[in-house]
């Protein structure tokens, strides 16, 4: 077989490797299949590209044109996905594993593409929270904001996701606007390098946004800035050695760690044999122990059960984790295959031997394996290993120790606060679970343990059919956690994208804040509209242009025919001595509906125009009660406008309602979709 040679994409070329480079063998055979490394590259010269050619041209896009190239992507990456699942099979991971890494990641892409269209600006600043109001009468406000930083994004991942674990950092990167350098694995970087291979000869992304080291890449963090990221996920050991480079602390470089992680799942006291919730239980441990031979940072390391219940759990786990069927991932009934190599292997069985200093080692021998179409002579394989540890709370290394692999401890607990001490040994985790139907089992750990694990992950009969699994990270949810996990955070929507922007704090007028973010702010000046705003498209309409309508006078047979043909006969519409009863209320006071009835009575134009629908009110405030008598008028002012489709945009409505003594009565936003 041919070996591959793993190339770099250094300032928009393909670089080979030279004489430094490592070569990497099969997970499988044992073979050679690639190599590695170039210590010649131009790594001052790839931030460069980055910074001065990647940077510019992404931030002269919006946020939704961003989000759209992620889509455009996710899409290309799937119509090729065949080649990456054909190469991964050497590393070691079945079809089944494929999934998570490939398809996820192209899951992955798909989430951020289509959050940034819903949830992000149509431009280039993110407006972050609501307006401070900083003075008395409104003419000095605070507002934060989000922009992009001018630097590089350099991701550095670890071996066991090499498309996810890619992806999942592009995403968000991208999306922000900025440039990445991607450093993979060495040991699983070719199956990066085909991903980045396929991304670049789609033509999508423009030049410069995306580099790749493959292998070592020398001195390049020693030339970082304040505005250059780090992104790395990897073992606790390299991250360390990361952070304290002197260049990162001086210049206070973001670093963004993502570690090993003691994870831990407790069966809840409820979860007795003969409930759905332990059979779920058994499943997640076998399924999160053997997926990817367990080398999943979110893997289950320690499984926490009663101890009334200690043998039923040993004895089925057990029983399921022998029935795993481990060899050749290609082979379709296989559902473990190899670890990533040679020298993973050798760290695992040296880690499970401290394991087994403290746990009674009840299943698995790694030299007594049954192996479906593989030699384990030659590849990295080993059986999935279970502890019995009797005494968590003496033990040390069954908290400590992360073997790489499918190793798992199971321990006894004597009640749910002993099962939440033990689980928060692990000094920080990315996420533990608990199995359990019981609503005030789950408000206790939650009580003790959020704050020790980044994701806590509940499950029962209820949610089982649909649920996602303990160690599956979701582009929606934060991936990440306290202490020994790194103290990192990823993904989680929009606040991944968050990490690749700077926040600013902007204090001026209203006009000054409206000009900034292009969102009409109140105060900001409004300019009276010549023809009716419903009668103008998408394109004419402008920030700020407003509607002032005439007045309408409140009767108390306008609140009586509302009541009675709505059927919201509240008293305090309708009695007028129980509604001076009521402290809010005067008297008897129209219907809050009623007002905003009015109101769209007094700004709609009616005729067929370019207002295609009403799609909603955000923030609806009643401030003041109307009272029969008093009259009201509505100021509409454009406050924003997102394209949305080629056809129509969203155009988001200032509306206040004002009473005769010019008081606002209500104020909320209006969303319309209009035509361009
Ligand atoms: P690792 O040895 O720490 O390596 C991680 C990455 O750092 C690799 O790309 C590695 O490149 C690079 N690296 C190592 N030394 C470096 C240096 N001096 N300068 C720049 N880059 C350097 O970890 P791994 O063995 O790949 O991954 C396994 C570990 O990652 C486990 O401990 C696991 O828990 C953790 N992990 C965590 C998560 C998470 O999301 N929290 C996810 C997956 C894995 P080379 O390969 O070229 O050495």
């Amino acid at each position: 077989m041919a070996i591959q040679n793993v190339q770099s994409f250094v300032a928009g070329h393909w670089v080979d490797p030279n004489d430094a480079a490592r070569t990497i063998q099969s997970a499988v055979s044992g073979e050679t299949i690639a190599r590695a490394g170039n210590d010649a590259l131009d790594v001052a010269g790839m931030l460069d590209h980055a910074r001065h050619v990647g940077g510019p041209a992404l931030r002269k896009l919006g946020f939704h044109d961003r989000a759209r190239m992620l889509k455009a992507l996710a899409t290309h990456l799937s119509a090729h996905k065949q080649v990456l699942y054909d190469v991964s099979f050497s590393t070691g991971a079945t079809q089944a594993d494929h999934l998570i890494d490939i398809d996820g990641g192209i899951g992955t892409l798909f989430v951020f593409a289509s959050k940034g269209r819903r949830e992000l600006p149509d431009g280039p600043v993110f407006i972050d929270g609501s307006i401070e109001q900083l003075s008395k009468s409104g003419s000095f406000l605070g507002q934060h904001i989000c922009t992009p930083l001018k630097g590089t994004a350099i991701h550095i991942n670890a071996f066991n996701f090499p498309v996810w674990g890619m992806l999942e950092k592009l995403a968000p990167t991208l999306l922000a606007g900025m440039p990445a350098i991607i450093k993979p694995a060495t040991t699983t970087g070719y199956v990066a390098e085909r991903a980045v291979r396929i991304i670049l000869d789609s033509g999508i992304l423009p030049e410069g946004a995306l580099q790749l080291v493959s292998g070592s890449m020398g001195a390049m963090l020693d030339h970082l800035t304040h505005q250059d990221v780090v992104s790395f996920t990897g073992s606790a050991q390299t991250a360390l050695h990361l952070r304290s480079i002197p260049v990162i602390q001086q210049n206070s470089v973001r670093f963004v760690a993502e570690q090993d992680s003691l994870n831990a799942s407790i069966l809840g006291p409820d979860a007795t044999p003969d409930t759905p919730e332990f059979e779920l239980f058994v499943k997640e441990v076998h399924r999160e122990m053997t997926t990817k031979a367990g080398q999943k940072c979110t893997a289950i390391r320690r499984i926490i059960a009663p101890e009334d219940l200690i043998t039923s759990v040993l004895d089925a786990v057990s029983v399921r984790l022998g029935r795993t069927i481990v060899g050749d991932p290609r082979d379709k009934d296989v559902q473990m295959g190899a670890l990533v190599s040679a020298a993973q292997k050798e760290d695992v069985l040296n880690k499970v031997a401290d394991i087994a200093s403290e746990a009674e080692h009840v299943l698995g021998d790694p030299d007594q394996m049954t192996l479906r179409g593989a030699d384990p002579s030659k590849g990295a394989f080993v059986p999935p290993m279970l502890f019995y540890c009797a005494d968590p709370d003496a033990a040390t290394s069954v908290h400590e120790i992360e073997a790489f692999g499918p190793v798992a401890t199971l321990m006894p607990y004597k009640d749910l606060d002993h099962a939440v001490e033990l689980a928060n040994r692990g000094g920080g985790s990315l996420v533990a679970s608990v199995i359990t139907r019981d609503g005030e089992v789950a408000r206790s750990v939650v009580a003790e343990a959020a704050s020790h694990h980044g994701r806590l992950y509940f499950n029962n009969r209820d949610s089982m059919a649909e649920s996602t699994g303990h160690g599956s990270p979701l582009p929606h949810m934060v991936h990440g956690g306290p202490g020994r996990a790194g103290g990192g955070e990823e993904m989680g929507g929009i606040r991944g994208v968050m990490h690749y922007m700077q926040r600013t704090a902007i204090q001026g007028s209203p006009d000054v804040l409206s000009a900034i973010s292009d969102n009409w702010v109140p105060g900001a000046k409004k300019e009276d509209a010549s023809i009716h705003p419903f009668r103008q498209t998408f394109d004419a309409l402008k920030i700020g242009e407003t509607l002032h309508t005439d007045a309408r006078k409140i009767t108390l047979e306008d609140v009586d025919h509302f009541a009675h043909f709505t059927g919201d006969t509240f008293y305090a519409h309708m009695d007028e001595e129980a509604a001076r009863r009521n402290p809010f209320f005067p008297g008897r006071v129209a219907h809050g509906y009623l007002l905003l009835s009015f109101a769209a009575g007094l700004f709609v134009d009616p005729d067929e125009g370019p207002v295609l629908a009403n799609t909603g009110l955000d923030g609806l405030r009643f401030m003041k009660p109307v009272v029969p008598g008093d009259s009201i008028r509505v100021a509409l002012s454009v406050k924003h406008k997102t394209r949305r489709t080629a056809d129509y945009g969203e155009v988001r409505w200032h509306v206040s309602i004002i009473n005769q003594n010019d008081e606002p009565v209500a104020e909320y936003a209006l969303l319309t979709m209009n035509a361009y």
